[in-house]
């Protein structure tokens, strides 16, 4: 089992290494300045560099690794998945083993034998997270049309008494088309 950061790079990637993170990034052949185009929500792959032990002169001996970068949807906030809270402060999620990471207090750590995969979109499920085939998405804000099985925004769902929480997609008026007058 290997273990992964999930969450926003910005939170493990050590502070001073950041600007060189951010360069790496922008300057990726597949990175677009609008971010939610970032590997059409699949996101990209970065390599990065480490420090991963030191040797017997005890110079630092840097190790390669990929990581993982995608968009987070409408930028920052607290995306909430697989039991993990998310939060969100460069606009990004990730993917990173855990050796790169500085710090995993911003984001979370779980242990999958292949790597989490993430997928993001402005359309809803805006953030959905592979782990080991178990594919989980946030459903904050929404629910399940109980007429399709459509998840509806929260604030769109009309509830009935014969139909449940239901959204505009079926939603059938209760009264009826009786005469009003
Ligand atoms: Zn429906």
């Amino acid at each position: 089992m290997s273990q992964w950061y999930i969450g926003d790079p910005c939170y493990a990637i050590k502070g001073e290494r950041w600007d060189e993170f951010c360069k790496i990034l922008f300057t990726h052949p597949e990175y677009h300045n609008k971010l939610d185009t970032l590997g059409d929500g699949e996101g990209i792959e970065m390599q990065w560099k480490y420090s991963s032990h030191l040797n017997e002169e005890l110079e630092e001996v840097f190790a390669e690794a990929t990581l993982y970068i995608y968009d987070s949807p409408f930028g920052d906030g607290v995306w909430n998945i697989h039991g993990h809270k998310l939060g969100v402060d460069a606009g990004l999620l990730s993917v990173l083993p855990i050796e790169v990471c500085d710090s995993t207090d911003g984001g979370a750590v779980v242990e999958s034998k292949f790597r989490p995969v993430f997928a993001t979109s402005e359309q809803f499920p805006h953030v959905q997270l592979d782990i080991a085939g178990d594919i989980q998405q946030d459903t904050s804000g929404h629910l399940e049309c109980s007429e399709c099985g459509e998840w509806v925004l929260e604030t769109s769902v009309i509830w009935s008494n014969h139909q449940g929480a239901v959204g505009d997609c079926c939603y059938e008026d209760e009264e009826g088309d009786e005469d009003d007058e």
